[in-house]
């Protein structure tokens, strides 16, 4: 979908109009109340600290989501708000929609604008896998060690790796990170302190050995290293982030 520069809200945000840009920073996006990093328009007036994902502001510009291949039947549209009654959950990440949304016409499907952009398919560099999203899982989710989140309830998707060895709920990653943030794990300054960064890790995959040491077997270091660049991939999906800042946060000297 192409970019655009500029972007006019109307209804939120009337007095001035939005840029894009690439910021370092962490924000909640005023469209969707979802955490954001990376590309975004804001108001280039410093006192309005209004800002939009970049997939919010497209949507608000286009109205239509990316193609979504998991929801062919689907007609989406984009709303403001939720226009029917109760509280809708995104299909893709499995938690509670607060703000802008793709709705289908049909009521059934709901989506959050940045998860309706989520990459589909990534290559995982250092093994001849690649990571897909996914309606059904053979493994256990790492984060929360279960295939289904709740019985019953909507399920969402999940990212892969081809042998299912490396295997998350959206659901699982983005409160991760949004944990990971307000616990101030997330710090993208150079200096970010290295057991911090650690502890971000260990929040992303509890039951994990995910320490290098010496006198490991090559195999356990291939498996940790596979593991770590699974979760740069993923996590900069998630939060929308360029993969170089993202890789910093999952950069230790010992690696
Ligand atoms: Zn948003
Ligand atoms: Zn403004
Ligand atoms: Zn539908
Ligand atoms: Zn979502
Ligand atoms: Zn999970």
């Amino acid at each position: 979908m192409a970019g655009l520069l500029e972007i006019h809200d109307k209804d939120g945000h009337p007095e001035h109009k939005l840029k894009l840009e690439r910021s370092e920073v962490p924000f909640i996006c005023g469209g969707c109340k979802e955490l954001g990093f990376g590309l975004r328009y804001q108001c280039p007036n410093m006192e309005c600290d209004y800002i939009l994902h970049h997939e919010c502001g497209l949507g608000l510009g286009y109205g239509r989501p990316p193609t979504q291949k998991f929801f062919k039947k689907c007609d989406f549209q984009f709303h403001r708000q939720n226009p029917l009654p109760g509280t809708r959950i995104c299909d893709i990440c499995a938690l509670d929609i607060r703000g802008f949304l793709y709705q289908c016409s049909h009521g059934d499907n709901d989506l959050h604008p940045h998860c309706a952009s989520l990459p589909l398919t990534f290559t995982l560099p250092g093994s001849n896998q690649v990571i897909k999203l996914r309606e059904k899982i053979e493994s256990r989710c790492l984060k929360c060690q279960r295939k289904e989140r709740a019985s019953g309830k909507v399920q969402g998707l999940s990212y892969v790796s081809s042998d299912g060895m490396l295997c998350y709920h959206v659901a699982c990653l983005k409160e991760a990170c949004l944990d990971n943030w307000t616990m101030g794990y997330f710090q993208l300054d150079a200096l970010a302190n290295e057991e911090r960064k650690m502890l971000a890790l260990q929040n992303l995959a509890p039951n994990q050995e995910i320490r290098l040491r010496a006198g490991q077997s090559a195999n356990a270091m291939r498996g940790i290293r596979l593991l770590i660049t699974f979760l740069k991939l993923v996590v900069s999906a998630i939060l929308g982030e360029p993969f170089t800042l993202v890789s910093t946060l999952f950069q230790f000297s010992q690696n």
